[in-house]
């Protein structure tokens, strides 16, 4: 008879069915196959496909079970309500376990969670009150790096979420090891993306059918405007690129090599169709209600052709303007300005900015003069 241990609070299902299968001496598979009579795992540590089984064996709803210790009401926290309708009726009516599992609802958060997270803090805690530590989802979602409970930062394992078969980690948080990953972002943006994270994995109700209008006055409102009737995207994405830092946002998948198009902009953008992942709805958020509300300058982003420098133009023409006076000293009077400027190499660059290039104009009218007094002899 399998014993089947209870969920601990903010336990991960995947963290429960590695005490079961430490408690029962089994592999994962031979848990899965004593659960549903069917070979093979099907199972990510955020929602595994077999959860009406897990529901029968705890004797807990299926419905809590799934909003209390799997990461699906963080999947969908920003989702249409239709949508997040659609896709909770699905989970809980899942009967069988074969045929695919949920691996591609889970993406927009393995996507961003590449190993197991502890907070050591936690694990004191729950060694104590608990007689053993588990894996907290709260801590294994994209761009979590904070306990906020304990306003501490999370290690980060060396075990990957991706694992299955026989990579699956039979180990608890107290038995291994982690780094603390410094992305050089301050305490209180992490503590607030972990709040705000932890409020999307609480989240029952209130699904919008769009977030866009929502974001487009609040950019609105921080200084984000063009003098079109355009939102400045591009620049709300160059600000975000600067805020959170590259290495950051690649390591939760929010990346984008140009602001144009990326999801910043496009999140702004009236028209828009979603979903975007919900980390970047946290990210977007916590860096909104943050900036600064002045009018920002979108003068900083290096787009097209380089300004030319009239400066240094003016130089170089200059002396090619004074080496063609002197070689061609002896027939100027026989040349109009375009082709002595043509001769000089330099009348397509002149032409189009003689206003700007002072010092070449005065050899222009010393050419001129040249020309001037010839005729009148
Ligand atoms: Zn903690």
């Amino acid at each position: 008879m399998l014993h089947f241990p209870r969920p601990f609070p903010d336990e991960l299902l995947g963290s429960l069915v590695v005490r079961a299968c430490r408690e029962n001496g089994l592999s994962h598979k031979e848990l899965v196959f004593s659960l549903a009579n069917v070979s093979g795992t099907y199972s990510s540590i955020f929602l595994p496909s077999y959860v009406r089984q897990l529901a029968t064996v705890t004797k807990i709803d299926v419905e809590e079970l799934v909003y209390a210790h799997s990461a699906f009401p963080y999947i969908v926290s920003f989702m249409a309500n239709d949508l997040a309708a659609r896709l909770k009726a699905l989970v809980l009516s899942r009967v069988g376990i074969s045929g695919g599992s949920f691996h591609s609802l889970t993406q927009s958060v393995t996507n961003g969670v590449a190993y197991r997270r502890l907070c050591r803090h936690c694990v004191q805690e729950d060694l104590s009150r608990f007689g053993t530590s588990y894996w907290h989802r709260s801590h294994m979602l994209p761009a979590v790096h904070y306990c906020a409970k304990h306003r501490q930062h999370l290690e980060e394992t060396r075990i990957a979420v991706r694992n299955f078969g026989r990579l699956w980690s039979y180990c608890m948080p107290h038995e291994v090891k982690g780094t603390c990953i410094d992305f050089g972002l301050p305490a209180w943006v992490l503590m607030e993306i972990a709040c705000r994270s932890g409020v999307a994995l609480e989240k029952h109700v209130d699904y919008r059918d769009c977030w866009n209008d929502e974001y487009r006055r609040l950019a609105e409102d921080k200084g984000y405007v063009t003098p079109g009737p355009f939102i400045a995207g591009r620049q709300l994405a160059y600000d975000i690129r600067a805020a959170y830092g590259p290495d950051f946002l690649a390591h939760v998948d929010c990346t984008y090599p140009k602001e144009r198009n990326a999801w910043p902009a496009l999140m702004v953008r009236p028209c828009t169709k979603g979903p975007f992942s919900p980390v970047k709805h946290i990210l977007l958020c916590t860096f909104l209600d943050n900036c600064s509300s002045g009018l920002k300058l979108v003068s900083q982003i290096k787009c097209g052709r380089k300004p030319r420098d009239n400066f240094k133009l003016d130089e170089q023409l200059s002396k090619r303007v004074e080496a063609g006076l002197r070689r061609l000293r002896k027939r100027l009077h026989l040349l109009t300005l375009t082709e002595f400027m043509s001769e000089c190499s330099c009348w397509s660059q002149y032409r189009h900015a003689r206003n700007r290039l002072p010092k070449t104009a005065s050899l222009v009218e010393a050419f001129k003069a040249v020309c001037r007094t010839n005729k009148a002899r």
